[in-house]
């Protein structure tokens, strides 16, 4: 990575320039604190306190039965506090925040899970919080919303445009623009302008330093395979950050069927950073669905765009039909409902265990649990 955040041709800062002056001080705020060790010893203890980290690698024997070959472990970001990985970032994130001065974070959310992450850490280390989030998906996430609001955050419905996770990331730039002295942005995922890819791949490369650990320990040899869920490539990159150099070791990443970013996109420039993404016949980002609301974005972080174009790391497709069949299979075979976007990763690593050896292993990363989703795969059993 250059100075400016390339990967290769991706990433980058493609922005008006009274936000790069924003993220400048960020960058360089961000270089100094990653090698702070007060900053570091305080974010480590908050994820071993709050979080609730070192969190297993689990064996799932029944389900490495069932699928036949391989030996399947899960990393359990779904035992964290908030029940997904999102929280690891924000820790790190509001950390930074306070080390700046900031007097409040803001954060744009769509399903909910990066804003309650974000308001959950906001609430412990006593920072105001304002969510930013669209008109239409606060009608839709009514609980996530009263969530938030337990939490303490002030949850701001974006009437412009169409009311969408899009909408609301225009209405918190604006307002960090207008209120950089006293406002931090917390981005949630592997993407966006430099600094922000490489700042969440900082905070969540934890889930690989301590699964390297673990696997020696447990399997006295590093994994075959890495299996992770992509949607903005966070939990991903987090998981295969402290295996890129073991050129051994086979990184996939799994992305919805529905949502193939990687695997069919091209290079182009959206929300601020140049990245593979999927584009309609206008030239712009083209509207995707997925069934797990974290997977559903046409762009995907700039890493990832650039270990797919050099080889480094493969991109496979699950669909979402496939996805609810594993998400039923670890539900039976582990007692572990998983994260419908966890079930993706899942599903492909049976496939793949079927592929490889007895002796082989492989790391599946559970980027979170399932108790979001029970509701949604009910009502989709119901209207079969
Ligand atoms: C948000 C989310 C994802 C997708 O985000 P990434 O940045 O791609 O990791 C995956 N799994 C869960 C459980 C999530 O909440």
């Amino acid at each position: 990575m250059s100075e400016q955040g390339l990967f290769g041709p991706f990433g980058g800062s493609y922005v008006p320039e009274d936000l790069q002056k924003v993220l400048d001080l960020l960058a360089n705020e961000f270089v100094k604190a990653k090698e702070d060790p007060a900053f570091l010893q305080e974010y480590k203890d908050i994820l071993r306190e709050f979080v609730g980290r070192e969190n297993p690698l689990t064996y799932a024997k029944n389900l490495t039965e069932k699928c036949g070959g391989a030996k399947i472990y899960l990393k359990r970001e779904d035992l964290n506090h908030t029940g997904a990985h999102k929280i690891n970032n924000a820790v790190g994130q509001i950390l930074l925040a306070k080390r700046m001065g900031a007097k409040r974070v803001i954060a744009e959310t769509g399903a909910g899970q990066h804003g309650v992450a974000t308001a959950t850490v906001c609430a412990m280390l006593g920072i105001d919080c304002v969510i930013y989030m669209g008109k239409h998906d606060i009608s839709r996430q009514a609980l996530n919303v009263f969530r938030m609001e337990l939490l303490g955050a002030t949850v701001k419905s974006v009437a412009a445009g169409q009311g969408r996770l899009k909408d609301a990331v225009d209405a918190a730039l604006a307002d960090l623009i207008e209120n950089y002295q006293t406002t931090f942005y917390l981005l949630g995922s592997a993407v966006g302008p430099h600094p922000f890819p490489s700042m969440v791949k900082f905070f969540q490369s934890i889930i690989s330093e301590e699964s390297k650990q673990q696997i020696l320990e447990r399997e006295g040899k590093l994994p075959t395979a890495v299996v992770a869920c992509a949607g903005g490539g966070s939990n991903a990159i987090g998981s295969f950050a402290h295996y890129i150099d073991e050129k051994q070791v086979r990184l996939i990443g799994v992305e919805p069927a529905e949502a193939p970013t990687l695997t069919k996109g091209v290079p182009a420039v959206i929300h601020g950073f140049k990245c593979l993404t999927l584009l309609d016949e206008d030239g712009n980002p083209s509207p995707t669905y997925s069934i797990a609301a974290g997977l559903d974005y046409p762009g995907i972080g700039p890493e990832h765009s650039y270990l797919k174009e050099t080889g480094r790391a493969e991109y496979v497709t699950v669909s979402g039909e496939e996805a609810l069949t594993a998400f039923k299979l670890l539900s039976e075979t582990e007692g572990i409902i998983p994260a419908l976007e966890s079930a993706h990763a899942i599903s492909y690593a049976c496939k793949l265990a079927k592929e490889l050896d007895k002796q082989d292993v492989i790391i599946v990363n559970l980027s979170g649990r399932g108790d979001k989703d029970v509701q949604q795969v009910f009502e989709m059993e119901q209207s079969n």
